[in-house]
């Protein structure tokens, strides 16, 4: 019998949030959640606070904060303290009795409190990829420092995990020639660059085959998510970014491979469901049932495959450029592409606008900052952020 795992949840309300969720709840002796923090969605936060009895319930802003606290005392949870802002984000991440927190929270906002996980040496099932793109080697610095364990949740990622050697070390002398980043090609693999121009943002968040949030679903039609994901191999898994090969592969049942040397290629295949590498994170090394259904290989019948095309998608190709360009620069590309995606989901830039504004800030601000410390890549975030914007001032 296992002592349960306390956990926190950062950015429970969410798409990964929910997910890990429904997985902590099929396992009720495994797991007990004592943080769960939110951004806005007020009453999913409290509906969750109900089934699970957190000790602690943190919103990442003040305003609303009363209104959390009087609505969990009137539904019979009084004894939940309620918290508010980045200094509770990291708080609630760190607490010493915890003993994994899921990193969920989308974007440049989740970097703060999963670092200080990392720092505080936590097992961390990392699903915010932007804390890697924004500042790769200082998060894989502070997480071996602090002897912290990571437990990619990223679906290719942690295929890639599940294929390579354990313990895993070194590329080149555990046999590795490269890994194959898979990636579902986005709803938009086949639209012509005329058609790029026109589509909306309910159809970029339309995923063929995934259901995510609002922003990851827009950078998978605009492969800007493949690109970021570029970014998190290499650093999770100390990569030369010509070791990082990308494969389309629309059906997304396999999740990515590990070529070998002597020509072995390892694959972790199933169905596009979250909550199997939020399991396996959850669990390793051990396995537990996720409520995923079994792959059925006979209805699926075909796997095809593909090379990214860098002309449609230029995103992509954006991703090595920064890899390139070193120092902050992929933390420039994610924060212009923050903001342009923001922008393509308020209607204010069209779908291909995004790789403009993220080409131009990326090629403009690359070299001004370096990656040394949090406040040069938050200064470079924020110089971003600015760049960005006034592009889009311009481009209107
Ligand atoms: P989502 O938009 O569904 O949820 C985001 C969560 O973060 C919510 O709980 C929200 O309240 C919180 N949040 C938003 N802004 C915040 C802020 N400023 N401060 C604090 N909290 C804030 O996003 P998601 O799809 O669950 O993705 C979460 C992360 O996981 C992203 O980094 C994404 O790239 C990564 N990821 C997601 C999937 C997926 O299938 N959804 C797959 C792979 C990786
Ligand atoms: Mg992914």
């Amino acid at each position: 019998m296992h002592k349960p795992q306390l956990l926190t949840i950062l950015g429970a309300t969410g798409s990964i949030g929910v997910s890990t969720l429904d997985v902590v709840a099929r396992h009720p002796d495994r797991y007990r959640v004592l943080a769960l923090t939110a951004h806005g969605q007020l009453d999913r936060l409290v509906e969750q606070c109900i089934v699970h009895r957190p000790r602690y319930a943190v919103l990442a802003e003040p305003a609303r904060l009363p209104e959390l606290a009087s609505r969990l005392a009137a539904a019979g949870c009084g004894e939940i303290e309620t918290l508010a802002g980045i200094e509770a984000l990291e708080y609630v991440a760190c607490l010493p009795e915890v003993d994994a927190v899921m990193a969920a929270i989308v974007g440049a906002a989740g970097m703060r409190p999963t670092l200080a996980a990392a720092r505080a040496g936590k097992r961390i099932l990392l699903a915010n990829k932007e804390t890697l793109v924004m500042a790769g080697q200082l998060f894989m610095d502070a997480a071996r420092d602090g002897g912290a364990t990571l437990l990619p949740i990223d679906s290719e990622h942690n295929a890639i995990y599940q294929c390579l050697p354990q313990p895993f070390s070194d590329a080149a002398e555990q046999g590795v020639r490269r890994i194959l980043l898979t990636a579902s090609g986005g709803p938009f693999r086949r639209f012509s660059q005329a058609e790029l121009a026109t589509v909306t943002p309910a159809q970029a968040v339309k995923h063929p085959n995934w259901s995510m949030g609002r922003k990851i679903s827009v950078d998978s039609a605009s492969l800007m998510n493949k690109g970021l994901e570029v970014i998190e191999a290499r650093w999770l898994f100390d990569l030369a970014p010509e070791r990082i090969k990308v494969v389309v592969h629309p059906q997304s049942v396999i999740h990515s491979m590990v070529e070998y040397v002597d020509g072995s290629v390892l694959a972790q295949l199933g169905n596009p469901d979250m909550r199997t590498p939020i399991a396996y994170g959850l669990a390793w090394p051990e396995r537990i049932e996720a409520g995923v259904a079994p792959l059925d290989l006979f209805d699926i019948a075909q796997l095809n495959f593909e090379a990214p095309d860098l002309d449609r998608f230029p995103c992509l190709a954006l991703a090595f450029e920064a890899l390139q360009l070193g120092g902050a620069a992929p933390a420039v590309l994610n924060a212009a592409n923050e903001v342009a995606v923001d922008a393509f989901l308020a209607g204010e830039l069209d779908f291909v606008g995004i790789a403009r504004v993220n080409a131009a800030t990326l090629r403009g601000l690359a070299r001004d900052f370096d990656a040394a410390s949090l406040e040069s890549l938050t200064a470079a975030d924020a110089a971003a952020r600015q760049m960005a914007r006034s592009l889009l001032r311009l481009a209107v």
